[in-house]
């Protein structure tokens, strides 16, 4: 009986352990399987500019446009704007695998909200000047409890998508706010300010454009890596579609939420929700 006793836990064990082998080559064959379908558009992703550059330079080199200055320097032009996008492109890239390694090590600290809000606009006041964009902030007073470059790249992205996809003569808005809904709520209300005595807090971010908008069945892709409304969205407007995967990295290693509205042919706006400790110093009314 004692033998039978043993040779039933054997095998139960040996079954356990077979289980389990099944389920690591079940796990790793789908991170591979991952793997290769990011290496695939990757791949895809860089060999469009490399095309674009390698068309450009190879018509320059045959000399057939040398007595056409105005042809040479559109070529020129093109390979340039090309090798400033690969550049993106591998930045992007680097970013989200670093940011997939420094998971677990996000460094957060107290920061003033309209001072990092105000970095995010410095950054892309340039390039909402040669848009015709105007900026405009509307922030409280604040401290918040985040990894500050990381949200202050949050929000470049946020804004550089609002001027590019915006008309001149138009506006994006950078709100900041302290709200008092749970953060599966994603209600757009900004009239709810947390007394400082709440005993938990969300911040919420808003980036509002008067833009072409985006169309109901993409509002959830395009957080997704290479996903864009229109695959003319990467050459006309010198995108990469990594920008949003990125903000959405950096909003989730926040523990908070990114999701955007948008009405097509009128304009968008994306939020994001973190969630906030208790600070002496918390929100005090006001705007700047
Ligand atoms: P990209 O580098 O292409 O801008 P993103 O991940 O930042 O990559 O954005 C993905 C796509 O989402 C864009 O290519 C564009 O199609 C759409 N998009 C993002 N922001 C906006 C916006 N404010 N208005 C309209 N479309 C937008």
């Amino acid at each position: 009986f004692a033998q039978a006793q043993t040779e039933l836990t054997q095998r139960k064990q040996a079954e356990m352990t077979l289980q389990l082998l099944n389920t690591q080559i079940e796990q790793r064959q789908s991170v591979e399987a991952l793997k290769d379908e990011f290496i695939g558009i990757v791949s895809h992703e860089l060999r469009t500019p490399l095309t674009s550059m390698q068309g450009a330079l190879g018509l320059l080199a045959m000399g057939l446009m040398d007595d056409e200055p105005e042809q040479m320097k559109q070529m020129i032009e093109i390979a340039s704007n090309e090798t400033e996008r690969l550049v993106r492109l591998v930045n992007n890239i680097l970013d989200l695998d670093k940011l997939d390694a420094e998971s677990k090590s996000l460094e957060q600290e107290w920061c003033d909200a309209p001072s990092l809000i105000q970095r995010a606009i410095d950054v892309m006041t340039g390039s909402a000047a040669a848009a015709g964009v105007d900026l405009v902030k509307d922030c409280p007073p604040s401290q918040i409890w985040v990894a500050p470059d990381r949200i202050v790249q949050t929000l470049t992205n946020l804004l550089g998508n609002a001027i590019k996809f915006s008309p001149p003569n138009s506006s994006v808005s950078i709100e900041m706010r302290e709200i008092d809904e749970p953060i599966s709520d994603r209600s757009t209300r900004f009239d709810s300010v947390r007394p400082i005595t709440a005993p938990s807090r969300q911040i919420r971010f808003a980036i509002k454009d008067c833009g072409r908008g985006i169309p109901a069945d993409k509002l959830e892709t395009i957080f997704h890596r290479f996903q864009q409304v229109d695959s003319s969205d990467s050459r006309d407007k010198g995108g990469t579609g990594l920008g949003l995967a990125i903000c959405r990295s950096i909003v989730e290693q926040h523990q908070g939420q990114i999701w955007v509205e948008s009405d097509w042919g009128k304009g968008s706006t994306f939020f994001f929700d973190l969630p906030q400790p208790i600070h002496k110093n918390a929100l005090q009314q006001g705007t700047v």
